[in-house]
């Protein structure tokens, strides 16, 4: 007769490995995106160029419309990505 006990013991393990997983693999944690990335990644999927290093971000709709906006406005290339605007700040103080 097989001890009920272990076999719980083995479930409890497998889902802890399940989950030991997940945390270790951000990338399945699609809807946690913070700001430009390098890569089409969960809402990140309209393409922007950054004004400053012209390298292509993908970002969320509401950071693309507001640099559409920018741009109507007549500034060219109004996006910065995060590595630019960190230099940029580094300079102005
Ligand atoms: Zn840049």
């Amino acid at each position: 007769m097989k001890p009920a006990i272990e076999v719980k013991d083995k479930i409890e393990q497998e889902e802890a490995e399940m989950r030991l997983r997940s945390t270790l693999n951000p990338e399945e944690q699609t809807n946690v995106v913070e700001g430009p990335t390098k890569f089409r990644k969960g809402p990140n999927q309209s393409e922007l160029v950054c004004g400053i290093c012209n390298e292509i971000y993908y970002v969320g709709d509401v950071t693309f419309s507001q640099a559409m906006s920018a741009m109507e406005e007549g500034i060219d290339n109004p996006f910065c990505c995060d590595e630019c605007e960190a230099d940029y700040e580094e300079v102005s103080h």
